[in-house]
């Protein structure tokens, strides 16, 4: 067969068989199979559902892996948060008025909290200026 272009890292090998598309490279292979999982995870049920029973099965054999994990590379936690943080914003309305966030199973009532007062939006993706805001209440029947 004539040398193709590897899918991955571009660079010229020669396949196999007509079906293979990445290079034998270690780093090409692995994103090969990222790839194949990625589109198996959003197109088979089946799948989906065995990956997260396995990785549950997982979890609670290493209990305490991802608590240890994230105080390991706080970087990577704090990334992760806001991009839930994004990912929960994005997920649709009747899911959020369930009140239960991914990461926040027992998410907390705010029964007693009242956002009445002066309050800093800070952004937390973009760099831009807190804003400060007066929240006031307009009327007692929306309690
Ligand atoms: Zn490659």
């Amino acid at each position: 067969m004539e040398p193709v272009p590897c899918f991955h890292c571009a660079t010229l090998f020669t396949p196999r068989n007509k079906k293979q598309y990445c290079c034998r490279s270690p780093e090409c292979q692995k994103a090969r199979k990222a790839n194949w999982q990625r589109i198996k995870m959003k197109t088979n049920s089946d799948y989906r559902a065995a990956q997260k029973f396995s990785q549950k099965k997982w979890a609670a054999a290493n209990p305490g892996y991802w608590k240890a994990y994230r105080n390991r590379n706080p970087k990577k936690a704090e990334r992760n948060r806001v991009l839930q943080t994004i990912r929960n914003r994005r997920r649709p309305v009747q899911e959020q008025q369930a009140d239960v966030l991914i990461a926040k199973m027992d998410a907390r009532n705010n029964i007693g909290f009242q956002p009445v007062g002066q309050f800093w939006l800070v952004p937390l993706i973009a760099k831009m200026d807190a804003t400060k805001v007066n929240i006031y209440t307009i009327t007692d029947t929306w309690l």
